[in-house]
């Protein structure tokens, strides 16, 4: 299905970025494993996806730092000739309720969450223009739809990313690159088992499927709009929540 193409996931040492870039392998993509820190766990995405007989390398880069960005971008291009999908899936968390929070914590997260993937999109898009195709899909947050008390800068951020989604899916969309974005409820990764156990008692509750997602449920959607089955669907934001919010 995707065969011969090569896609960029960041944060992907982990969580529903580890999971993606595992399925699009899965389904033939050649994949870059971007990470911010974890080198060791990045390498070993890298060696469980040359399992499935595709190419992989893992390659550093701050999301939020857009020289690391265009760095990484080159190195892609350099290795497998082109970068034909980008998952801007890398992101924090810093919550606090709004009296409380702290301008740093507001900037750490835009800068990742948001900014992020204003630097990896438009890194991408001149490569993407010149082959008159691409696929970003962006991973925004039912929160960003919905809001979240506590989370004043992670909605803010997510969405900011549901908005810049539209706004490239039309400033794109002449050439053949679709734009769109996956909202995640509430997965069971490394972001939500930080939780307290009583918020997530709580959120539970809300969810008509009674349980929490699998970062593999977000992945399927994310290689969905990857696909060339997706190929007439840009600006969209596909809710993966669980019936959450409907
Ligand atoms: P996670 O914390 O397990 O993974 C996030 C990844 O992003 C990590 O590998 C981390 O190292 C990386 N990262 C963070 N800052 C980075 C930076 N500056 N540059 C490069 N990489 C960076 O979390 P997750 O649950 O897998 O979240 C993945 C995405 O899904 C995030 O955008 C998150 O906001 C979103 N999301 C998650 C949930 C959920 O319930 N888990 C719900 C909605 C949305």
């Amino acid at each position: 299905m995707l065969q011969g193409k090569t896609a960029i996931v960041t944060g992907a040492s982990r969580g529903i970025g580890r999971a993606t870039a595992m399925e699009l392998a899965r389904h033939g993509a050649n994949v870059v494993v971007n990470y911010a820190g974890n080198k060791e766990k990045a390498e070993k995405v890298v060696a469980e996806i040359k399992e499935l007989g595709v190419e992989a390398i893992a390659i550093q880069a701050d999301v939020a730092d857009s020289e690391s960005v265009q760095a990484m971008v080159k190195e892609t291009i350099d290795t497998f000739g082109a970068v034909d999908i980008l998952v801007n899936n890398a992101g924090i968390t810093r919550d606090n309720l709004f009296m409380r929070m702290k301008e740093e914590d507001w900037d750490a997260v835009i800068d990742t969450n948001l900014k992020g993937v204003f630097h990896c999109s438009k890194a991408v898009t001149r490569p993407m223009m010149k082959q008159r195709f691409g696929r970003i899909i962006n991973v925004s947050s039912v929160v960003g739809a919905i809001g979240n008390a506590g989370q004043a800068n992670y909605v803010a951020a997510k969405a900011g990313v549901i908005g810049l989604t539209k706004t490239l899916a039309r400033e794109l969309a002449n050439r053949n690159i679709t734009v769109n974005a996956v909202a995640p409820g509430f997965i069971e990764t490394d972001m939500t088992g930080e939780l307290p156990e009583d918020v997530k008692a709580q959120m539970l509750g809300q969810i008509p499927l009674a349980r929490l997602g699998q970062p593999e449920e977000v992945a399927k959607a994310v290689r969905f709009l990857a696909s060339d089955d997706a190929s007439y669907l840009t600006g969209q934001t596909i809710h993966v929540n669980g019936g959450m919010v409907m």
